[in-house]
């Protein structure tokens, strides 16, 4: 599969229709219409790639809603350079977005299916994270911490405690929280100790899992 001119005018209605649905951030707006995101799905679901829909992307996972990707990078406040830390690359998409925002992204996929296709595929694209990984996202990378932000994208039954530690004095993490259906998260770190926290409403993610498989 290729990129095109009716992939791109496909791309710009969809910014539209994300405008349409509450999306203001500019730098978010610019990255889905740089993102091809036919191209991290199976191409028998090309031609409804550009559609605001999750599609399945292998070893039961899915790829998420662009509305979803873009709600929850709008919350990220992502600056150039910020370092993120993603857990669940899953099809890649989130990253590539991300990385198109000027981050340098750090990614930890537990499926190692998935995670296999995705290193591969990036690349592939042109687009470089700093970091993709095979691992439990609910232990974050220490070795790399603290980050400016960081991003789960499955849902979470609890908030995991290692994540907290890995925040920036300032930073956030965006967590969706919730068994059956997920209420977006927003905690900032205020200082070493203390955390202010945001809810932005009710969202369905296919569920954080503990350790590798
Ligand atoms: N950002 C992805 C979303 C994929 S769905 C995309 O846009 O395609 C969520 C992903 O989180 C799945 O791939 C799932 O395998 C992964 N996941 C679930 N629990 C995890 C954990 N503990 N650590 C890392 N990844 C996890």
């Amino acid at each position: 599969m290729r990129d095109s001119a009716k992939h791109q005018g496909l791309r710009n209605q969809l910014v539209e229709v994300l405008k349409q649905k509450g999306i203001v951030d500019s730098n978010v707006l610019d990255a889905i219409k740089r993102v091809p995101r036919h191209l991290f799905l199976d191409s028998s679901f090309e031609d409804f790639a550009y559609q605001d829909k999750a599609f399945p992307i292998g070893a039961g996972q899915t790829i998420s809603h662009p509305y979803t990707v873009a709600f929850q990078s709008q919350l990220l406040q992502v600056k150039k350079e910020d370092k993120i830390l993603e857990i669940g690359t899953g099809s890649g998409y989130q990253t590539a977005v991300l990385v198109a925002m000027g981050a340098r992204v750090y990614s930890i996929e537990r499926q190692n299916e998935l995670y296999k296709k995705t290193s591969a595929l990036l690349p592939r694209l042109g687009i470089r994270p700093k970091l993709m990984t095979f691992g439990d996202g609910y232990k974050g990378l220490p070795n790399y911490a603290p980050f400016d932000a960081i991003i789960v994208t499955a849902g979470a039954p609890f908030i995991p405690q290692a994540l907290l530690g890995q925040i920036k004095i300032g930073g956030r993490l965006i967590i969706p929280i919730g068994d059956e259906v997920q209420i977006m998260t927003e905690l900032i770190r205020i200082n070493e100790k203390q955390f202010e926290k945001h809810e932005h409403g009710d969202f369905k993610f296919v569920p954080m899992l503990e350790n590798k498989n």
